[in-house]
């Protein structure tokens, strides 16, 4: 028996959507409507520095404004970061008890970036640090000091493998090359890592499509989501929009959603979208809809996409 497609939409609303976003998410919905799929729409609204209401505010309607829909998601709390604490605990708890997580007292800045998906630009790993070999002694000392750690992951020594839909194979060891991840700030905010695993697991999503940007934590998530007992999705990434050198593709690269939409209209903006990516070959005005009778994932560029 087949199983049901599951796709998702996962934005954090820690700015507008620019074009690279508008992208990733038109890929996810061609991908999950072309297979039959059930879409969902997650609020990665983890951290609460970041997450600002007019943002979470605007994305559902950018979304809609482009003509992409979905089939269960937010408003529904269930689907809101911010409300699936428990979850992300239950799991913390679960790898805790399997040895898989340590305190780690390192520099503040790194912890704090941790709720967020790993950018380009944004460190994440500290190629190891000396927290993941104290000695119990050390390590309660510490814990009684009052001083907050942030907790990590230990990644096992282990190469992870993941078939990628569009790159293909990606291998990674997860300790040499991805290094121990922060799963829970200091703070208590659970990390990015953990709670898009939790949540990929707990909502049996099967197809995760984003930008390429994320792939090197693809196998990180299947190696995490198959410690939890839970099988992994299959991943997809797409081609990212780079900004180019001129005046004029800076300033493109750069504008958001607001902007955008005082400029353009949607069907001319899928049209810029698709044609950039390569799945036509002159660019013209379509609607979403218009664009799945020719998508596949074929004709979608490697490469990134210089604005
Ligand atoms: N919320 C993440 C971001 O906006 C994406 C997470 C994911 O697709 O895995 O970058």
């Amino acid at each position: 028996m087949n199983h049901p497609v599951i796709g998702r939409f996962a934005p954090s609303p820690s700015g507008y959507l620019h074009m690279g976003n508008l992208l990733s998410m038109l890929l996810a919905w061609l991908d999950c409507r072309a297979l039959g799929g059930e879409l969902l729409f997650r609020m990665e609204d983890l951290d609460p520095a970041r997450s600002k209401p007019e943002y979470i505010a605007a994305l559902a309607g950018d979304l809609r404004w482009l003509g992409l829909d979905w089939d269960r998601g937010w408003p529904d709390p269930d689907y809101a970061q911010s409300r699936r604490t428990a979850l992300y605990e239950e799991a913390f708890r679960q790898l805790e008890a399997m040895d898989l997580v340590y305190p780690c007292w390192c520099s503040r800045a790194e912890r704090l970036a941790a709720a967020s998906a790993p950018h380009p630009g944004e460190a994440e790993a500290d190629g190891g640090c000396r927290c993941a070999h104290l000695s119990r002694a050390e390590r309660e000392a510490l814990l009684r000091s009052g001083r907050k750690p942030a907790w990590k992951l230990r990644c096992p020594d282990e190469t992870i493998r993941v078939t990628d839909g569009h790159y293909g194979l990606y291998a990674q060891n997860l300790a040499r090359e991805a290094g121990d991840c922060i799963i829970r700030r200091a703070d208590g905010v659970f990390a990015y890592q953990l709670a898009v695993s939790v949540d990929d697991m707990q909502m049996g999503v099967t197809r995760v499509v984003r930008g390429r940007d994320l792939l090197s934590s693809a196998p990180r998530q299947r190696w995490l989501i198959e410690t939890l007992g839970g099988t992994a999705p299959d991943y997809c990434h797409g081609p990212l929009i780079s900004s180019g050198e001129g005046k004029l593709s800076k300033r493109l690269g750069s504008l958001s959603t607001r902007q955008l939409r005082q400029e353009t209209k949607p069907d001319a903006l899928v049209g810029r979208l698709a044609h950039l990516c390569g799945l036509i070959e002159t660019e013209e005005p379509l609607t979403p809809r218009e664009l799945l009778s020719v998508f596949s994932w074929d004709k979608v560029t490697r490469a990134d996409i210089p604005l």
